[in-house]
């Protein structure tokens, strides 16, 4: 009998990778899960640090995720989604609306986190071309941003590992140079600084403001570009120029939401409010490919008028609203709701980023460790005092992700940085656990 990975390699064709890697690493086949364990087809154990893509809000197979979903699939597994409704997606909006900043109320429902930032971009355009000011075609984004792979979402993102070579197919953005805090241009860090760089945000604000519709950001953590962290005055910054400019602020939540900050949501830390925010990867609690745009009653009434007027916004996917995701989305909001999931989260996260920074901070090659919520991140250097970076030929993070997933931890590593993003109920003893893991393979590849 063939082994299910050669059964898969036949056919699959596996997203973000080369497939030539799977020649000396063949893909490893899970069999089941349970809280925050997977365990292949050969009966190994992993740990998953990295939240399954970053979405595993709750754990694997959550037995109250897992009752919401069976229960609703013998009700109504899906239904059109314009014209009519179902009662899961109603309740979702009725219990979201509790937590969400307060100026955010009308709901737009998309099948995974690209498409949302699709959605919110659109809508932003054509808000503009409905208020009087159809000069304002044009994005903003930040240097190092990841928003998707779609090509509108990959306009937008500033990461060239995903975008190179696409150029060509992509919109001209108005790229403002975000924060960079390890490497600070200015001689600050992210504790003592009055974000001096915001400075580039106000230029770029000054030249382009009016021909721009929106602003779109990760708040506090770019993700992608290797867990960059930012402090809250920042978004506070933007805020305001937004303001000023009558640009839309779109804050770009998929990675940042449910608690994975220490806060509900990233935005909640800067006390100011997007005009639109994109929701998906935690929403379904990592179950169901579920994604929001959510946005306030001003941008919204823009739209309201009398069909023949031609203002409805015209934007629809097969898969929008699901009940299925809704009924895992409302699990999840019903295990968070007396807040004691994320206080836990947020006391043990003490305990994961004090670990790290004692079992990593001394070692030659590590520049920073960073964290924010239970994230925590690495930063390894060629030379601690310049801060030169590894070159990246020398796949260092990949080299030490393969010898971690010997030790039964998924680490996953983007470009130099190793980084822990596990599920909120993840425990100290399988912290110890992961931690001893990174650290032991990446004595495996650097020395001691
Ligand atoms: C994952 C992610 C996306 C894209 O979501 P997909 O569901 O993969 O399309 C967009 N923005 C951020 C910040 C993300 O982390």
């Amino acid at each position: 009998m063939e082994s299910w990975s050669d059964r898969d390699l036949k056919y699959i064709w596996h997203p973000c990778s080369q497939m030539k890697d799977y020649e000396e690493l063949p893909p490893i086949v899970i069999d089941h899960g349970e809280g925050v364990y997977l365990y292949d087809t050969d009966g190994n154990r992993y740990v998953d640090v990295i939240s399954s893509w970053w979405c595993n809000l709750l754990g694997h197979c959550n037995p109250i995720i897992n009752a919401a979903v069976k229960k609703q699939i013998d009700e109504l597994e899906h239904v059109i989604f314009a014209n009519f409704s179902n009662k899961r997606a109603v309740e979702l909006c009725e219990k979201l609306i509790k937590v969400l900043p307060k100026s955010l109320c009308k709901f737009n429902f998309s099948d995974n986190g690209s498409a949302s930032i699709e959605c919110a971009m659109k809508m932003s355009f054509q808000y503009h071309y409905q208020t009087g000011n159809p000069e304002k075609k044009r994005f903003m984004a930040l240097t190092d941003a990841y928003h998707g792979e779609t090509i509108g979402a990959l306009s937008v993102g500033g990461c060239d590992l995903y975008s190179e070579i696409y150029k060509p197919m992509l919109m001209d953005i108005v790229r403002i140079e975000g924060p960079d805090c390890y490497r600070c241009p200015y001689g600050f860090c992210r504790d003592n600084c009055a974000c001096e760089c915001a400075v580039k945000a106000e230029e770029a604000f000054e030249k382009f403001g009016n021909e721009v519709c929106a602003l779109i950001v990760e708040p506090l953590l770019q993700g992608s570009a290797g867990m960059k962290i930012y402090p809250s005055l920042y978004l506070k910054r933007l805020r305001k120029l937004c303001d000023e400019y009558n640009v839309h602020l779109i804050a770009d939540e998929i990675a940042t939401g449910y608690g994975r900050t220490g806060k509900m949501f990233a935005f909640d830390h800067a006390e100011v409010s997007p005009d639109i925010m994109c929701l998906s990867k935690g929403l379904t609690g990592g179950y169901m490919p579920m994604s929001l745009a959510i946005t306030t009653q001003d941008i919204y009434d823009a739209f309201y008028a009398d069909y023949n007027s031609g203002r409805a916004f015209m934007h629809s996917h097969t898969y929008s609203g699901n009940p299925l995701a809704c009924s895992a989305a409302n699990a999840v909001l019903d295990i968070l709701a007396d807040g004691s999931v994320i206080k836990n989260a947020n006391q043990n996260a003490l305990y994961f980023n004090n670990i790290i920074k004692e079992k990593f901070s001394g070692h030659k090659n590590v520049g920073e460790v960073r964290s924010i919520g239970l994230i925590n991140a690495i930063e390894l250097v060629k030379d601690k005092t310049s801060k030169e970076a590894f070159d990246s030929e020398l796949r260092i993070g990949y080299q030490i992700y393969k010898k971690a997933l010997k030790r039964g931890v998924i680490l996953r590593p983007l470009g130099n940085v190793i980084y822990f993003n596990p599920p909120l109920i993840i425990g100290q003893a399988d912290m110890d656990y992961v931690t001893d893991a990174a650290l032991a393979s990446l004595y495996d590849i650097l020395g001691r």
